[in-house]
């Protein structure tokens, strides 16, 4: 039994029965037992590999959108990059460098990584070494200065605590977690239905909704609309708002019971990128796809940057090349850490792009502008 175990059970037995989003949150981020505060969950050797992690390309190319965003923004003489969830800080070293050629811009930056957790925060320090002065960390965005951002997030709304309500004949009861005496955490529902969800469904049908999740997006859209910006969200997700049942625990990369073992499995939802893209627009800002990773990348040319490294590979590093070109934009199964095969990225993962109408259709996404239902 995991220590978290022992503490979510004397939550229930003096408080009741909690929800999932609280059981997500603290599974994932309790400052002592989270998931993500004391470890690296990343790569072969960890729970799960991200898209940084399986090439520079995903950085390169990253920093170059960002680098394009600043120009649209008219290059101005400081601005904030900002990373939400930055992992072991591939993502923003490859970015970073890539973003180098562009002649002016890292003079102009101030990068801002929004980290919960200290481990990975260190691992983040050492490598982004040779950066150091012109990166600060923080806990939450609420933190961030004023001025012009330029927000990245890869695979960190899906990290965020989510609740699912199931319909049954009198309306939707929100998921509960409880203990029913013999130690071990289950799964039931509210007795009463939560009176603000209203859809026609079908018993059984559950619906999940982030509020931690919209509520980041809006504030973020909000900073946007009035300080100017833009915005990049990654993640295994869905485009348009329906009955989904996506909450999954994984552990060295194979799917384990999210009760069974809170802190030491990584838990998620599939986002919902309709309503990521309606909390921005209630924000007032304008919202550029959602479209498939794969369409992305590829505009952002991908293509081009994998034939350029090419040139300079031998065999093997070639073949490793296409490999990463086929798990990031492919849209069936290809071989992952241990040889297993896993899905590709190219049409699980969606991106969305959220800025203010001056910027016009962000980069990477004009070939399939505004796709939400
Ligand atoms: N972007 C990285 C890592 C994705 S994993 C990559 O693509 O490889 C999710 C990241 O978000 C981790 O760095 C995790 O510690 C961080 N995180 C999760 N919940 C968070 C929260 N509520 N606040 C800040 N950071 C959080």
């Amino acid at each position: 039994m995991t220590a978290l175990v022992d503490e979510i059970r004397q939550i229930i037995a003096s408080e009741g029965p909690m929800s999932l989003e609280r059981y997500m949150a603290i599974a994932l981020t309790h400052p002592e037992h989270g998931y993500y505060m004391n470890r690296d969950p990343f790569g072969a050797e960890g729970d799960f590999t991200t898209a940084p992690e399986i090439s520079q390309m995903f950085g390169e190319l990253l920093g170059l959108w960002a680098a394009e965003v600043w120009f649209r923004l008219g290059a101005p003489e400081r601005i904030n990059l900002v990373e939400l969830g930055p992992g072991r800080g591939t993502l923003m070293l490859d970015a970073l460098r890539a973003a180098r050629v562009v002649s002016g811009l890292h003079d102009a930056l101030d990068v801002h990584l929004i980290e919960a957790s200290p481990a990975l925060r260190n691992m983040q320090n050492e490598k982004l070494a040779e950066y150091l002065d012109m990166i600060q960390w923080h806990d939450s965005i609420e933190h961030l200065p004023e001025g012009p951002i330029i927000v990245i997030a890869n695979e960190f709304f899906d990290a965020l605590p989510a609740c699912q309500y199931v319909k049954a004949e009198d309306g939707w009861h929100e998921r509960m977690i409880g203990e029913d005496g013999d130690g071990k955490l289950h799964f039931g529902l509210a007795p009463d239905p939560q009176p603000l969800i209203q859809a026609r469904a079908k018993k059984g049908t559950v619906l999940e909704v982030s509020f931690a999740a919209h509520d980041t997006m809006r504030t973020l859209a909000s900073r946007i609309v009035e300080q100017t910006g833009a915005l990049v969200a990654i993640d295994y997700g869905h485009m348009a708002t329906g009955p989904s049942e996506t909450l999954q625990a994984i552990r060295k990369h194979a799917m384990t019971d999210p009760l069974a073992e809170p802190g030491e499995a990584d838990i998620t939802m599939h986002v919902d990128f309709a309503h990521l893209a309606r909390a921005a627009r209630a924000a007032g800002a304008e919202v550029s796809g959602p479209i498939i990773q794969a369409d992305f990348l590829m505009s952002l040319g991908l293509f081009e940057r994998a034939a350029g490294l090419k040139k300079n590979a031998d065999v093997r590093q070639a073949m490793e090349i296409d490999r990463s070109l086929l798990r990031l934009v492919g849209t069936g199964q290809e071989k992952g850490a241990g040889d297993k095969l896993v899905p590709s990225m190219g049409a699980l993962f969606k991106v969305i792009g959220v800025s203010t109408a001056d910027l016009g259709i962000l980069p990477g996404f004009e070939s399939k502008p505004g796709q939400t239902p």
